[in-house]
């Protein structure tokens, strides 16, 4: 029962499953191309050049506002309608999103500072991305004022129990500002549940977030959004198309509900720049709203992907299957279904395969991931990362958002797991 089924192959899970590899190589070549263009772009162009005023950058401040408008269209906002930036990744999109929810609820804060408000909380799961806890700790609320929500078996928060900590928090005086979703969190790849999460934010007036710097590209296939479900209730985004949609870093977006707000929370209306007399639409002006003052153009990958169809929704689909096809082959190992690309599974050397005594056998197995990845990197065939969570021992987490990976590759990795373990 605790071993490798390795007589599955890929021809037959193929035939089984009647589903096309991609093309990966057609995929590529046009990938490349794409790339090659860029490059070629930056060095004649300075594409380097920054985004901070209509004046400066005309056409980067255009695609940044077409494209920000389609990824609301897409969250289902009504035609597109709220704010939102390009950011240098996940986690300063997440802080984003932090300092707008407590601007919302007290704007002072941007003047007086943190000793003008109320003791603030922000409620996270326990399974959520480390940079809430970092962006809290930069903003002056503290990691000790992020509060940890329960997870169920499969790694969603539970709602219930973010009621139950909303209320406590309130009772010892405490300020609830912040909720942060995740959408595929980074171990599980587990989707929280949005709705019944946006219902507890409503009925608390609680600044929702949802961290979709992972999970949030599955907005863009028709057979997997369903697990973003309620995204639409949020009242901020993070998406990273730099992530599951393979634009290369970086290339991360916050997108915000809410019109202006953005701007009141980060202008300094530095008059150098941002002169208020000029003879166009100021609104085009979005350099105020960051916290940066010149930032880097990561829109124009983003565009051309889209411009060039490269077809995201595949892609989602196709990476979704070969990892599902790894799950097939270890299913007797593996401790938890996949809702996103990762899978999570352990592998049990014979030795340790049938030995009796549990915890035993959990003080072996926990060394046993540790000891493969060792190997793997002196071999220097291949690397997969493991960890624990919470009371499971060490596993490994195998996630692919390359779209040229193949059943072959999943073949390869787990008779390599196997070759480096067997006499652990
Ligand atoms: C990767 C990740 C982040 C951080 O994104 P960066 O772009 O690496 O800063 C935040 N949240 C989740 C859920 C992630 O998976």
């Amino acid at each position: 029962m605790l071993c490798f089924s390795t007589s599955a192959k890929a021809s037959d899970f193929n035939a089984n499953c009647a589903l096309k590899q991609p093309n990966s190589r057609g995929k590529n070549a046009r990938l490349q191309a794409i790339f090659q263009s860029w490059h070629i772009l930056c060095n004649q162009h300075h594409v380097m050049s920054l985004v901070f005023t209509y004046e400066v950058a005309p056409v980067f401040v255009l695609l940044e506002y077409v494209s920000l408008k389609k990824m609301r269209e897409i969250i289902g906002w009504q035609d597109g309608r709220g704010d939102g930036i390009f950011s240098p990744g996940g986690a300063i999109s997440n802080m984003y999103a932090m300092l707008l929810a407590r601007f919302k609820m007290f704007p002072e804060v941007k003047e007086k500072g943190m000793s003008s408000v109320p003791r603030l909380v922000a409620f996270t799961s326990e399974h959520s991305h480390f940079s809430i806890k970092k962006g809290a700790a930069a903003l002056g609320i503290g990691t000790e004022s992020v509060i940890c929500i329960k997870v169920d078996e499969s790694g969603k928060m539970i709602p219930a129990d973010l009621e139950r900590r909303i209320v406590e928090a309130k009772q010892k005086g405490f300020v609830p500002f912040f909720v942060s979703a995740t959408a595929g969190t980074t171990v599980y790849g587990a989707f929280d549940p949005l709705i019944a999460i946006s219902d507890v934010c409503k009925k608390y007036n609680v600044w929702m977030h949802v961290d979709g710097a992972w999970g949030g590209s599955l907005l863009m296939s028709r057979r997997h959004r369903w697990k973003l479900d309620g995204v639409d209730r949020a009242n901020s985004v993070t998406w990273n198309p730099h992530k599951m949609m393979s634009v290369p870093l970086q290339c991360s977006a916050l997108l915000v509900r809410e019109e202006g707000l953005m701007q009141n929370c980060n202008q300094m209306h530095a008059c150098y720049l941002f002169q208020q007399d000029k003879h166009y639409d100021l609104s085009y002006d979005t350099g105020d709203k960051a916290l940066q003052c010149g930032r880097h153009v990561d829109i124009f990958k983003l565009w051309l992907m889209w411009r060039a169809k490269v077809k995201k929704r595949k892609h989602c689909c196709s990476v979704l299957q070969v990892l599902l096809f790894l799950f097939a082959l270890i299913l007797s190992l593996f401790f938890l279904y996949p809702q996103h690309t990762n899978v999570c599974f352990w592998y049990l050397p014979p030795g340790i395969r049938y030995m009796e005594d549990k915890e035993e056998r959990k003080k072996h197995l926990h060394k046993v991931a540790p000891v493969i990845k060792a190997r793997m990197m002196e071999y220097g065939t291949t690397m997969v990362s493991y960890q624990p969570q919470g009371d499971k021992v060490n596993f490994f987490r195998m996630v692919i958002s390359n779209p040229a990976a193949t059943f072959e590759d999943i073949d390869f990795l787990i008779e390599e797991i196997e070759r480096l373990g067997q006499d652990l």
